[in-house]
Order: C-alpha cells, then structure tokens, then sequence
C-alpha cells in the first residue's frame, strides 16, 4: 500500500507529481481524474524503467494505469534508452518495456529520433506545431476530455517541446504549462501559457555559478547561449510575465551550478507558490487548479517548497 501522502489523488481532476527532474533524469505524472475514473499521463521517460516502475508503485500507480506519454525532446535524460528493450521478466517478459496500449507522443520532427533512440515504432503517435506553430490535439476522450497545444521552443538543433495542457473532466478548467531545456523564452512562448493554473518551468542555473563554474566555455556557451538552458533569472522572469493563477514549478536544476534556495530566490515576492523538483525525491501531488484553501491541507514537507502561504520557511 501506498503511504497516504504519495498515493494518488482520489479528488477529480488535473494533478501533477514531478518524479524526478535534472539532467540524470525527467518523468512527470500528469494524473486525469472523474467520477472514480483515472487516466495516467507521464511527460518524459528520463529514468530507467526500473526506477520509474517503484516510483510510480509509491503512488499506487503501475504502467499499466499509462495511456500516454508526452516526450518533450529525446535527449538521453528525458528517454532513458532501455525503455524499448524487452523486459526481462514478468508477464510481459520478451515484450518492450513500454505497454503495447501506450500512446508516445512526439513532435514529428522527433519521430526518426525516437525510433532510433528505441521507442518501438508502432507506439510513436507523432503531431505537429502546424505552420504557425500552433498545433492542438486530445486526449482522454471518456474522461471530459483533456486539450494539449504543444509548442516547439529553441532548445539545440531539433528543439524541446513545450506543452499547455487543459482538462475540464474535473468541474472548473485546470490549465497546466510544462517547459523544460527551452534554450531561451521567446514572446510567442509566453502568450502560449498565457492564464495557466500552474506553470512548470526549468530553472537550470544561477549564472553566477555558471560563470565561475571550471566548466569548458564552450559548454558553458551552450548552455547560456540562447539554445541551451535557462538561468534561474530567466525562468523568474518568464514566471513574472505569465503570471500563473496557483503556481510555479521549477523544473531540471543543474547540480553543478544551481541550488535549491538560489533557484527559490529569484521568485521572491512573487504572487504565486513555488514548489523546487528535485532529482532525488518526487514532489508531492500537486492539484492544478486548486484554492489555496485546498493548498492549505497538503502534507507538512509541501510548506518547505511553497511560498505565499508560509512566509520565512526556507526552501527546498
Ligand atoms: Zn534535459
């Protein structure tokens, strides 16, 4: 059984669990609830199959409970290879480690890539950004319904894929916009997660850090040069432009160049919550859409990431 505070959530609606996020590694849970009836949505592959089986097991959840996966691009750390590698044991023994029933969706500029990096062609289900760069497509059909626009951003050669997802199988809309290796934010970005719920976004470096970092320089250019990462500066004020209703994310910090508390920093005085990812633990479930009354009942170790409501606890 799952401990109380992990399992997943029994109230209608959008919910997200950040499992893990950094460069050794990205999967999210997007969680679609109605009527007792749940869907099961993870953005990324980033950890090992292994990993990602026991972490989904803390919140009751199983691959099986998967329909879909939304790959934002297909760097190693966020499709861990062995994904499309037969599983070695099990009932699904000699099968790919992805269930047959799952939809991995790509942007199709990404879809060589992901059979190339493994994931089994016949569970590739690629969309376009269309000519303005404006695709749309659906999901969860018999739970409401849950509307994606994805938007392709400038992250090296092939881009990062940044996602806008709405559900309103849940009573009230829940708006969630999700971005991680963006390269740099760009003003069609930002109207993209205009009026979300929360806002998901990475925050990779403290360019402080970065700066003095013995990094080469032609890293440190990559990563800061517009087509690799965005500073803790950058992702604050993105967060400030948005203006999200509940919440910020911070997404895929550095190890090496960024902390929890520096990447909480910049958010100071903001009007909205903020909850650090971390490589090492999952967040707690995060309702999109929620009151900050309901916010108010989550577990204690919440407060530490969230600011607004619990002025001077430090961060995460
Ligand atoms: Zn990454």
């Amino acid at each position: 059984m799952p401990r109380t505070d992990d399992a997943a959530p029994q109230t209608d609606g959008l919910h997200l669990r950040v499992l893990a996020s950094g460069s050794a590694g990205n999967c999210s849970v997007l969680l679609f609830r109605r009527g007792g009836v749940r869907r099961v949505c993870l953005i990324d592959l980033g950890l090992s199959p292994r990993r990602t089986v026991r972490l989904l097991a803390e919140c009751g959840l199983g691959l099986h409970d998967v329909d879909d996966v939304l790959i934002t691009h297909l760097d190693s750390d966020h499709y861990y290879e062995s994904w499309g590698r037969p599983a070695r044991a099990g009932a699904a023994r000699g099968e790919p480690m992805i269930p047959r029933h799952v939809r991995v969706r790509v942007h199709e500029r990404h879809a060589g890539a992901a059979v190339r990096a493994g994931v089994p062609a016949h569970l590739v289900v690629p969309f376009d950004c269309g000519p303005s760069g404006g695709g749309v497509f659906e999901m969860q059909h018999d739970l409401g319904g849950a509307v994606v626009w994805p938007a392709l951003t400038a992250h090296d050669t092939l881009g990062s894929v940044a996602y806008r997802v709405e559900y309103h199988g849940g009573g009230d809309a829940a708006t969630l916009g999700f971005a991680t290796d963006l390269g740099r934010v760009t003003d069609s970005l930002l109207s993209h997660f205009r009026g979300v719920d929360t806002l998901a976004i990475e925050s990779n470096y403290c360019r402080q850090m970065q700066l003095a970092s013995d990094r080469p320089e032609v890293l440190k250019r990559r990563i800061m040069g517009g087509a690799g990462h965005l500073s803790n500066d950058e992702a604050a004020a993105a967060v400030r432009k948005v203006s999200p209703r509940t919440r910020a994310v911070l997404l895929h910090l550095s190890r090496q160049c960024n902390t929890p508390e520096a990447a909480h920093r910049a958010h100071a005085d903001g009007p909205y919550e903020v909850v650090v990812t971390s490589q090492h633990a999952p967040t707690p479930w995060m309702r999109i859409g929620a009151s900050s009354a309901e916010h108010s009942r989550l577990r204690p170790s919440v407060r530490v990431g969230l600011r607004g409501l619990f002025d001077g606890v430090g961060a995460a």
